[in-house]
């Protein structure tokens, strides 16, 4: 018979979900299955670490938000935000949707070409593209969106040399009472430097100004700020009526929605506090249709979502290295995934469950990775129970950004996982091997040998 392990008696106190002083009580059941697939599974089969998506949930996720705005507005499009998550399986399932693409940089925009989306459905935004790239897009007739008036005289004088007229919009920057506020991209519309841009592109003759942008922040917590910036980006556009004659194609309100995610520092759990889906759509869709476009006269109304439509598909599975003692006491409990693939940990309290039955008895723990960095924690405190060596964690809402800004640092990255609707596993993206990380080192000569 196997030896029970030994837990010290401990007496806890019945609460029925109220609120402690530490906020609301974290007696979240095991994740033993993802989609259908044991997480013990997984990570025998793929390793540990392992990042696993759920297409079931990213589909899902988009045609929630895509019918959010489809009740609402009569022409909608999103275009999927490629630096959420450029995994091209994650972006082609976003284009099966029915996604364009939205780059910022050279390496996004060839990565959507590449994966077969059509370059009139690319839209390129981003405050540092080269003549090169803007040669490029102008040829292949993609949307570039005009981020200063370097890039905007750059972009005149490249219109000389090409046969193509270049099909632009401008980027906006504005006050929507969310502040900070993000004024570096863009022109601003409160001190008139965007309706300046608009008039030098008009008067130039040179480009063909399709429609107006604005990427307001991310995580943004007030659907409001989105009323006022959709009425913003309709006003320039009746002054452009007015004084032109001309009229605009689309409207893009960015990104910036919050997903469900608990921001460090919060009291609530963000489920229950970010505002819906419905809610921004609401938002969004009143501000224009109350705006002076008349009937039919409605622009397309494009949105660039990102984090809010990956965040809850993405998990990393993980594996208890070892428990050890603070000198304060408190329990601290070293896993196999650290901040490196988990760059969410410094502005999130990620959810983490256990994956497999566990005691009743639960300790407020400190979580940190396997880096040898003090600043590799991935929860400073969080209430789980008791685990072994080799025991699973789950980290949920991990799916926006982790696998874009994740860092190659002391340990090789890991194989990335996606379950379709079926429950099948797929690889998505390979584990790194020694020549991922050397192979693009070079050795001077007289460097080669040593004793
Ligand atoms: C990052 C970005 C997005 C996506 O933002 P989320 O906050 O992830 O929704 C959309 N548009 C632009 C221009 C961006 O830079």
């Amino acid at each position: 018979m196997e030896k029970k392990i030994y837990e010290r008696p401990h007496i806890v106190r019945f609460e029925t979900g109220m609120p402690g002083k530490f906020g609301m009580r974290n007696d979240l059941p095991p994740t033993t299955h993802i989609d259908g697939v044991a997480v013990s599974e997984l990570v025998t089969r793929f390793g540990s670490p392992l990042f696993v998506l759920s297409e079931n949930s990213i589909r899902t996720a988009y045609r929630k938000l895509y019918k959010a705005f489809s009740t609402r507005y009569p022409k909608v499009q999103f275009a999927w935000s490629y630096k959420t998550n450029y995994l091209s399986a994650v972006c082609n399932i976003f284009h099966q949707e029915g996604s364009w693409a939205e780059v910022v940089s050279g390496f996004e925009y060839d990565k959507a070409i590449s994966n077969g989306v059509d370059p009139r459905k690319i839209i390129f935004n981003g405050p540092a593209k080269t003549r090169e790239e803007l040669v490029k897009a102008t040829e292949n007739g993609s949307l570039i969106h005009i981020d200063h008036l370097d890039e905007l005289y750059l972009l005149i004088d490249v219109a000389g040399s090409v046969s193509q007229k270049p099909r632009v919009a401008i980027r906006v920057n504005m006050d929507t009472g969310i502040y900070p506020m993000w004024d570096r991209f863009g022109f601003n519309y409160e001190n008139g430097q965007a309706w300046d841009a608009l008039n030098k592109i008009m008067h130039s003759g040179k480009l063909d100004l399709m429609g107006l942008h604005t990427h307001i922040g991310t995580f943004i917590m007030s659907a409001n700020a989105y009323a006022v910036a959709a009425s913003k980006l309709a006003d320039l556009a009746r002054s452009l009526q007015q004084k032109f004659n001309h009229h605009l194609k689309y409207l893009d309100l960015g990104g910036g929605f919050a997903s469900k995610n608990t921001l460090k520092g919060s009291y609530l759990p963000g489920s229950d506090t970010n505002p819906s889906f419905n809610e921004y759509a609401e938002a969004i869709s009143s501000a224009l249709i109350n705006s002076h476009f008349t009937q039919g006269e409605l622009p397309l109304l494009i949105l660039e979502t990102g984090r809010a439509l990956i965040d809850e598909a993405g998990y990393i599975l993980s594996t208890v290295i070892a428990n050890k003692r603070m000198s304060t006491g408190r329990r601290a409990t070293i896993i196999d995934a650290g901040v490196s693939l988990l760059f969410t940990a410094f502005w999130y309290q990620h959810q983490i469950t256990v994956a497999q039955g566990n005691s009743q008895y639960r300790e407020d723990t400190s979580l940190y990775g396997p880096l040898c960095m003090n600043i590799d924690c991935i929860r400073d405190s969080i209430n789980l129970p008791l685990m072994n060596v080799n025991d699973h964690v789950v980290i949920h809402n991990t799916g926006a950004y982790n696998l874009t800004q994740w860092m190659q640092f002391i340990h090789l990255r890991p194989n990335v996982v996606l379950i379709d609707e079926k429950s099948n596993a797929h690889i998505v993206r390979n584990k790194e091997d020694q020549d991922s990380v050397n192979g693009n080192e070079m050795i001077p000569e007289h460097l080669a040998k040593f004793e």
